[in-house]
């Protein structure tokens, strides 16, 4: 596997993706975002309207393209970028990705894209099982309310207004599904680092990530 891989695990509102996007706009490196793989998967099923609860029922995806390229995400070459912040996606994205047939399709995929070049990924498997040979591993925490507070200030930037007690309970479901599913579930590498970002910026921790690397000399306009 040549090139650099840096893997990115943590819990659900706590900045892996726009953390990863921005390491690898300064590195000049590729950024894959497996959460919103996830949710492509869980978009299909809903407008396909199968029954969600049927791992069978997902045999659909062997024949859809689900492919992420420059932050953007495509199913059959639609861009869904939008459409899988949904709520009806994020109410269900955890139970999609819980069906072990699901997660080998998508693991697969990943393990591909992650072949060549330098890589950032990030999920929740990421150090574990999708790059367990990664050289770097971070998993980002942060406590529930302040990822739920930058949840909050997320929604309101897109002019959706919701109630922080909601995002609270809904961020803690997801966490508590994710975290206890048979199959690969959230949990942190035995040799990741941890990263605890709830006192700091986005730019502080992109920053202390970029110098774990040891690659700050290759980064580009810095
Ligand atoms: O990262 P994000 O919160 O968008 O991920 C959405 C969901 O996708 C997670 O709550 C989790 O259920 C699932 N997921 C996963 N494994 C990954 C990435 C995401 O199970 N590597």
């Amino acid at each position: 596997m040549p090139g650099y891989k840096l893997a990115i695990d943590g819990p659900a509102g706590s900045g892996k993706s726009t953390i990863s996007a921005l390491i690898a706009k300064r590195m000049g490196w590729t950024h894959i975002d497996t959460g919103a793989m996830y949710r492509a998967v869980t978009l299909q099923a809903i407008e396909l309207g199968i029954d969600l609860n049927e791992e069978s029922a997902y045999r659909f995806l062997e024949s859809s393209k689900i492919h992420y390229d420059f932050d953007k995400i495509y199913i059959n070459d639609r861009d869904v970028t939008e459409a899988i912040r949904s709520e009806s996606v994020t109410n269900h994205v955890s139970l999609v990705s819980s069906f072990p047939y699901v997660r080998k399709k998508l693991v697969d995929l990943q393990k591909h894209a992650a072949e060549y070049g330098n890589i950032v990924m990030d999920g929740r498997d990421i150090g574990t099982v999708v790059l367990p040979h990664a050289n770097l591993k971070v998993f980002l925490t942060a406590n529930v309310e302040e990822r739920a507070k930058r949840r909050y200030k997320e929604n309101l930037k897109k002019g959706k207004v919701t109630q922080i007690e909601k995002v609270i309970e809904d961020i803690s479901t997801r966490d508590q599904k994710d975290s206890t599913r048979k199959e690969s579930p959230l949990k942190m590498a035995d040799d990741a680092i941890i990263l605890d970002t709830t006192h700091l910026t986005i730019d502080q921790v992109v920053n202390k990530i970029i110098e774990l690397t040891g690659q700050k000399e290759k980064e580009h306009g810095v």
